[in-house]
């Protein structure tokens, strides 16, 4: 047995320890549910906790990954464990098949633990208290939200209740909590990571990525989870490189641009200076850090909130209770009389179901994106939307025939507390100010911790790149990382 508590350490560090023969798998699966089982009532971290701490099994298969358990959000088919969205609709399904990341992961030996990560309602949100499990808890701070819709698992990371863990980042639902919870999160170029088995939330938009406690973590998650899958018709085929190949630490002559758009009015002066610094200490190392403008970056809130509840809409009609998870008879829906009284019982089935099944962010997007989509509006929302949001791809090509990458805050502030802006979707909206250009232009992008508020609270530096440039955002990012105390800081939880 380690003297170390095991859950607190990187899953490269464990990894080598079960080389050594230092530790077993068992070992480290006991520790995360122990640590799980003392601090989660608190924090929240998990969907439904007592349903799983019965089983945690452990995977034999030999791989590179082997001995590690590794967490999962709420969205991510795992073959007979719950997977509900943290969604009432979704109560109890169990999926028949694995994402086909679970497989990868399967493939290279790791545990899925059968608990999974707490999130907002099919990742609708910036703060996870749309979970119809109750809010996660910042684990620096137990009245501060986690960020969202991955808040649970950055949480979970964060308080050493998970090695590692895997997100979705449709609007930055990676680096955001990553950003509030002082931990590392990566969105892939879309079409790196398969989505095969993430349930839709805006298609065009969504990636799966890694939340771990330091970059070469990140990369090798990434060496595992990425790649090409007939079964994602947006998966696309160009091979994977090794990413722990590009962490070295160097970064003289790399040309990054900072984004005088992403330094705003109404932007936290804290949050600015801590950026101002980790700029600085980027040109200590030998960047060259130049200022840029994106000139569309103002649309991009508007335009994403268009397309993404476009988009939500569609998904979400396929959970009617017929299929999927719950099924409501009951409901007080007028009869229609010119309809047969079996397509009456259906529609009263449907509405009974959506109704009770869905929390009220789903259904205000779902309405949002209907009216977006429908006859007579179409063009001047959605259709201009598209428009915009090949503006905004367009600013980031012109920047990198420039440019090898781009350093940005993730966020405008630190978490904020819980229910501060519930009530104001507005102002939960913009908390992805400086993320959603990422997923609008198919960007890679990470966060990782580059400083503490007064409060004490953790701030994000955010690394973007070209479509599968990935590599530069390692390098970028590892050399940072390496150079600065912040991915040792830990909560006191
Ligand atoms: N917070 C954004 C939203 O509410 C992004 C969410 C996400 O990336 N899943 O849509």
């Amino acid at each position: 047995m380690a003297s170390l508590h095991p859950n607190t350490l990187t899953a490269h560090e464990l990894l080598e320890k079960l080389k050594n023969k230092e530790i077993s798998a068992l070992d480290i699966v006991n520790f995360v549910f122990e640590k799980i089982k003392k601090t989660d009532p608190n924090l929240r971290a998990y969907a439904r906790l007592d349903a799983g701490l019965k089983d945690g099994q452990i995977m034999g298969k030999e791989g590179i990954l082997k001995g590690l358990p590794i967490s999962i959000k709420d969205n991510i088919c795992t073959e007979g464990y719950n997977t509900e969205c943290c969604s009432r609709i979704l109560d109890g399904f169990k999926p028949p098949y694995d994402a086909t990341v679970i497989r990868k992961l399967k493939e290279a030996g790791a545990t899925i633990l059968n608990i999974k990560t707490n999130m907002d309602e099919f990742a609708f949100g910036s703060s996870t208290e749309n979970s119809c499990f109750g809010p996660t808890r910042n684990p620096w701070n137990l009245d501060c939200v986690p960020g969202g819709s991955s808040g649970g698992s950055a949480a979970a990371v964060a308080a050493d209740e998970a090695i590692f863990a895997l997100g979705s980042d449709t609007g930055g639902s990676i680096r955001q909590p990553a950003s509030y919870c002082g931990v590392v999160g990566f969105k892939p170029t879309y079409g790196r990571v398969s989505r095969y088995g993430l349930i839709a939330f805006a298609s065009s938009l969504d990636q799966i990525g890694p939340i771990t406690k330091d970059v070469l973590d990140s990369a090798v998650l990434m060496n595992v989870i990425c790649g090409y899958d007939p079964l994602d018709s947006t998966s696309v085929n160009i091979k994977v490189p090794d990413y722990t190949k590009s962490l070295v630490k160097d970064i003289k002559g790399l040309r990054i641009g900072i984004p005088k758009e992403y330094f705003i009015e109404g932007m936290d002066p804290e949050i600015k200076k801590i950026t101002d610094e980790a700029v600085n200490q980027l040109k200590d190392l030998g960047a060259v850090c130049k200022p840029i403008s994106l000139a569309h970056t103002e649309y991009a809130v508007p335009v994403y909130y268009v397309l993404a509840t476009a988009e939500a809409s569609s998904n979400l009609a396929r959970f009617d209770g017929v299929q999927y998870g719950l099924r409501a008879e009951n409901s007080a829906v007028m009869i229609d009389k010119r309809k047969s009284e079996t397509d009456n019982k259906l529609i009263r089935m449907y509405k009974a179901t959506r109704g009770k099944g869905f929390g009220e962010e789903a259904k205000r997007r779902i309405i949002l994106g209907t009216f977006g989509l429908s006859h007579g509006y179409y063009d001047a929302y959605y259709l201009r939307a598209l428009k915009v949001r090949t503006l905004i791809k367009q600013d980031f090509d012109q920047i990198f025939k420039e440019f090898d990458c781009i350093a940005a805050p993730t966020t405008p502030t630190p978490a904020f507390k819980i229910g501060e802006r519930s009530q104001d979707p507005l102002s939960m909206y913009l908390s992805d100010i400086y993320t959603i250009s990422a997923n609008l232009a198919g960007l890679p992008a990470i966060s990782i911790p580059c400083g503490l508020t007064k409060d004490g609270l953790p701030a994000g530096l955010q690394i973007l790149a070209k479509p599968f440039s990935e590599e530069i955002i390692f390098r970028a990012a590892y050399t940072y990382e390496q150079n600065t105390p912040w991915h040792l800081q830990k909560p006191k939880i």
